[in-house]
C-alpha cells in the first residue's frame, strides 16, 4: 500500500499513529542535527522532520540525497509541532520519519512549483505537468470539474439527459472554418469536426427525447484572437414545444442556480434587453451592466454652431465619466491617445469638464457656450465632478468605439469588480446581417434560426429589419450563452437557405438531412449553448479562459508541450490520399 493517508489529511486526532505517505518533495530544510521535507500531494503538504535525537544516520543519508520533485514513500509517527503553521491543513502535526523509499528521482524542474512560480507562459506551457501540480492551476481544474458536476445534476434534475453525438461530421455553419479530417477509406472526402452539435441536437428533438444536453468539445478553426481557443467546450442544450420564455426561465434557474451555489449570490430576476436597446446604451450585444456610463445621444443638440465635425457627422454620442472632471491636461490626452490607436480607430474625442463647482469647460470652448455645454451635461445626466467624453462618426464605428472607450474607462476607474455578477439577457437579435465583403446577407445566430412570427412578411421585402427569436445571456460584459428559437419547417428553412444565397442543390447537398427531417413530423424546438471554458472563469472571477483548460492552446493554435500541429510522413499523406507541393512536385520529375 502506498499510503494510509493523503497529504492534506493529519491532524492532532492522529497523534502517535504509524502512517505512510506519498507524495513530492517540495521542499528540504537541513540544519544538520534536524532536517524537515514538506510533503506534496493534490490534498496538501505534510511536513516530514528527522532529528538527530530519533533517526538514524542512514535515514539521514538518504534525505540529504533527496531533490525536489522526487517522488517518495515514508513511513513514520504523527507528532504535534512545536512551531505550528495555522495557514495549512496539517500545520498542527509532523511525521516523525522511519523510513523513506525513492519511489522515483526527478530532474530540477525548470520553474518552481509554488503558488507563485518564476515561469514564464511559454515554459509553464511546455511543461504543463508540472504547472498542475501548482496550486492555482490544480485549483482551477478541481473547480472546473465541480462546476460541471453541478450542470450535470440541475439539468438531469430538470429532466435533461446527456446524449454524445458525433465528431466526425460535415460542416456545421456556426460562421467559422471547419476543422477537417481527411477519410482514408473514402479517397478524396473529408469529415469536419463540429463548430457545434447544432444540428444533431435538433434531429435528437425530432427523434423525440424533448430535453437534450452535452457538456461538448467544440472546434473553430478561426483567426486567433487573443483567449479564443480552437477546441473548447459547450455546455449545449435543446428542448422541444418549447417558446423562448421557456428556454429563459430554464437557463435562468441554471445560471441562478450556479451563483448561489458557488458564489452565494442570490439574483432575482435577471434583466433584458433588446439588441437594438442594448446597441442604443451600451455600443455593444454584451454590455457590461455593472456599471452606468450609458450612452448619451447628443445630435439634435450640438448641430448649428459651426463646430464642423459635429455639423457634418451621423452620430454624436457621450458618456460621463465618474468623477473625472480633475483629469489634467496630460491624463486627457492619454485618452484621447488610447481612442486613436489603430485597434480602436478613432478620429479623436470632445472632452467636457462639469467641475464640482458646476462651471463647464471644453475642448471646444471656441464653438459652444456654457450654456449649451450645461445642456449637454443634463441630457446626460452627468454629476458634478464628471467628465463628459463625446465621439462623433458614423452610427456603426462611433457606438463600438465608445463602447471601447467605457470598457477603458471603467477599467482604469476599477468599475469592473470580478466579485460583482450582473447577468442579463440580450433578445430580439435581428436575424440577418449584411456582408459588405460578400455582398450577401449572413444568419447572425445560424441559418437554423427562427424569424420572429410577426417580422415574417419581410423575408422578401425587407430582410434586414427582421428580428430573431435569438437571445444571449450575458454576464460582466461576456457572452456566456447564446441559442435561439428553431425553423422546424422545410419550406421556411429551404427559403432561409436561398435567402442566405443557397441554390436549391447546395441546401439540399448540405443541409438535405435536416430539411427532410423536417418533413417526418419535427417538434417546435429551440436551444441554447453555453461557452463552459468562459462560464468557469468568470465564476472564478478570472478573465482568462487557458488557465481553466488542463491542456489549451497557444495564440497560434500550438499546443508546445506535444508541439502540434506537426507534419506527416509522405507513408501517412500516402494513405490518406493527399499530395502535398513539394510530393506533387517529386512526382511530376
Ligand atoms: N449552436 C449554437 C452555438 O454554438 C447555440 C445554439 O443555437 O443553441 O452558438
Amino acid at each position: 500500500m502506498y499510503r494510509t493517508h493523503t497529504n492534506g489529511e493529519l491532524n492532532l486526532s492522529h497523534q502517535n499513529q504509524k502512517v505512510t505517505l506519498s507524495g513530492w518533495v517540495q521542499t528540504i530544510r537541513d540544519k544538520g542535527f534536524v532536517m524537515w521535507i514538506d510533503l506534496r500531494d493534490r490534498y496538501g503538504i505534510t511536513q516530514l522532520v528527522l532529528d538527530e535525537k530519533r533517526s538514524s544516520t542512514e535515514l539521514f543519508e538518504i534525505a540529504r540525497n533527496l531533490g525536489r520533485e522526487f517522488v517518495i514513500q515514508v513511513k513514520g509517527e504523527v507528532k504535534e509541532r512545536e512551531s505550528k503553521n495555522p495557514n495549512i491543513s496539517t500545520g498542527d502535526i509532523e511525521i516523525l520519519a522511519e523510513e523513506i523509499i525513492i519511489l522515483n528521482t526527478a530532474q530540477t524542474p525548470p520553474f518552481t512549483i509554488e503558488n507563485e512560480t518564476d515561469g514564464g507562459e511559454e515554459l509553464r506551457m511546455q511543461y504543463r505537468y508540472l504547472d498542475i501540480r501548482r496550486n492555482p492551476v490544480k485549483e482551477k481544474l478541481i473547480f472546473r470539474h465541480q462546476v460541471a458536476q453541478k450542470v450535470r445534476k440541475y439539468l438531469s434534475e430538470e429532466g435533461f439527459i446527456e446524449v454524445e453525438t458525433p465528431v466526425l461530421i460535415k460542416s456545421t455553419p456556426e460562421g467559422a472554418r471547419d476543422f477537417v479530417v481527411p477519410s482514408r477509406m473514402n479517397p478524396g472526402q473529408f469529415y469536419a469536426l463540429p463548430q457545434s452539435p447544432q444540428t444533431f441536437k435538433q434531429l435528437l428533438m425530432v427523434g423525440g427525447l424533448d430535453k437534450y444536453f452535452q457538456i461538448v468539445k467544440c472546434f473553430r478553426d478561426e483567426d486567433l484572437r487573443a483567449d479564443r481557443q480552437p477546441e473548447f467546450t459547450q455546455i449545449d442544450c435543446e428542448m422541444a414545444f418549447v417558446e423562448q420564455e421557456d428556454i429563459l426561465n430554464v437557463f435562468e434557474g441554471l445560471t441562478k442556480s450556479l451563483l448561489k451555489d458557488i458564489k452565494g449570490i442570490e439574483i432575482d430576476k435577471f434583466p433584458r434587453m433588446t439588441y437594438e436597446e442594448a446597441m442604443k446604451t451600451y455600443g455593444n450585444d454584451k454590455p457590461d451592466i455593472r456599471f452606468g456610463m450609458k450612452f448619451c445621444e447628443l445630435t439634435p443638440f450640438v448641430k448649428g454652431k459651426n463646430f464642423n465635425v459635429f455639423d457634418s457627422e451621423e452620430l454624436i454620442v457621450g458618456i460621463a465619466a465618474p468623477n473625472c472632471a480633475n483629469y489634467t491636461r496630460k491624463e486627457i490626452d492619454a485618452i484621447i491617445d488610447w481612442v486613436k490607436r489603430p485597434q480602436i480607430g478613432a478620429k479623436g474625442l470632445v472632452w467636457v469638464k462639469y467641475n464640482t463647482d458646476k462651471t463647464l469647460k471644453s475642448s471646444v470652448d471656441k464653438f459652444y457656450s456654457e450654456e449649451d455645454l450645461k445642456v449637454w451635461a443634463e441630457k446626460m445626466q452627468a454629476n458634478p465632478g464628471d467628465l463628459l467624453l463625446i465621439m462623433a462618426g458614423d452610427e456603426k464605428n462611433t457606438r463600438k468605439q465608445l463602447s471601447e472607450l467605457r470598457m477603458e474607462m471603467a477599467k482604469r476607474l476599477n468599475l469592473r469588480n470580478p466579485e460583482e455578477f450582473a447577468p442579463l439577457w440580450v433578445v430580439d437579435f435581428p436575424l440577418l446581417e449584411w456582408d459588405d465583403e460578400t455582398q450577401r446577407w449572413h444568419a447572425m445566430h445560424h441559418p437554423f434560426t427562427a424569424p420572429k412570427p410577426e417580422d415574417l412578411e419581410k423575408l422578401q421585402s425587407a430582410p434586414g429589419e427582421i428580428r430573431a427569436n435569438a437571445y444571449d445571456l450575458v454576464l460582466n460584459g461576456n457572452e456566456i450563452g447564446g441559442g435561439s428559437i428553431r425553423i422546424f419547417n422545410k419550406e421556411l428553412q429551404s427559403n432561409m437557405f436561398q435567402l442566405l444565397g443557397f441554390s436549391p442543390e447546395e441546401a439540399q447537398a448540405q443541409f438535405g438531412f435536416l430539411m427532410n427531417a423536417f418533413e417526418y413530423g419535427a417538434p417546435p424546438h429551440g436551444g441554447i449553448a453555453f461557452g463552459f471554458d468562459r462560464l468557469v472563469s468568470i465564476l472564478k472571477g478570472s478573465e482568462t479562459i487557458r488557465d481553466f483548460i488542463a491542456f489549451p492552446k497557444n495564440n497560434a493554435g500550438r499546443d508546445v508541450m506535444i508541439n502540434t500541429p506537426a507534419p506527416l510522413t509522405d507513408e501517412q499523406l500516402d494513405e490518406i490520399h493527399i499530395l502535398v507541393k513539394n510530393q506533387e512536385k517529386q512526382r511530376n520529375n
